[in-house]
């Protein structure tokens, strides 16, 4: 099997950190699994705790081509404040992992969310974060910080009193203090 990712390696068959098959390019140090080698694994070591130091690892904007079935192959980010991507092929089951991602999956505490990190549900929920993040940024810039940390203390603490909408009314009202 031909290397997609740097279009001259040979794909060869390995171990993953000793642990699981897959194969790994005897160029550029790049690895692909197929998922269910690496589910099945993970079935067998539920226990295991995955640890090890992070290597700088490399990304290609670009897309890639599945080196099973030569089909272009989706990208999956894998955190909120990682811009690294995972490149799957959803046709074989297969993922690509470039030379350090799994030494970054490992450091980030995300290497046992392998198959997690390629369903819809994980990409939604960062997509969500990303957004609600972007919403906070907006209201610290409009706000400032200090109003804005002021502002959360007060929401959180309105929101959790039984009187909420007679004290809210009394803050929104131009003369609490007049009975006309
Ligand atoms: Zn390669």
């Amino acid at each position: 099997m031909k290397c997609t990712a740097c279009d001259s390696g040979n794909l060869v068959p390995s171990f993953l950190d000793d642990l699981f098959r897959c194969h790994t390019c005897d160029n550029c140090g790049g690895n692909w699994i197929l998922i269910e080698d690496y589910i099945g694994w993970k079935e067998r070591h539920p226990e295991h705790v995955f640890s090890g130091e992070s290597i700088e690892a490399e990304d290609s904007p670009g897309a890639l081509i599945c080196p099973m079935s030569g089909g272009i192959m989706r990208k999956f980010r894998v955190a909120k404040d990682n811009a690294h991507r995972l490149d799957y092929s959803a046709r074989v089951g297969g993922v690509w992992l470039h030379k350090g991602e799994w030494e970054m999956l490992v450091a980030e505490g995300l290497a046992g969310n392998l198959n997690a990190i390629l369903t819809d549900q994980w990409q939604h929920r960062i997509r969500k974060e990303k957004a609600s993040e972007s919403l906070e940024n907006l209201y610290r810039s409009k706000f400032g910080d200090a109003d804005y940390e002021k502002a959360c203390d007060i929401r959180e603490w309105l929101h959790a009193h039984p009187h909420k909408c007679d004290i809210r009314a009394f803050l929104m009202a131009d003369s609490p203090f007049s009975a006309s």
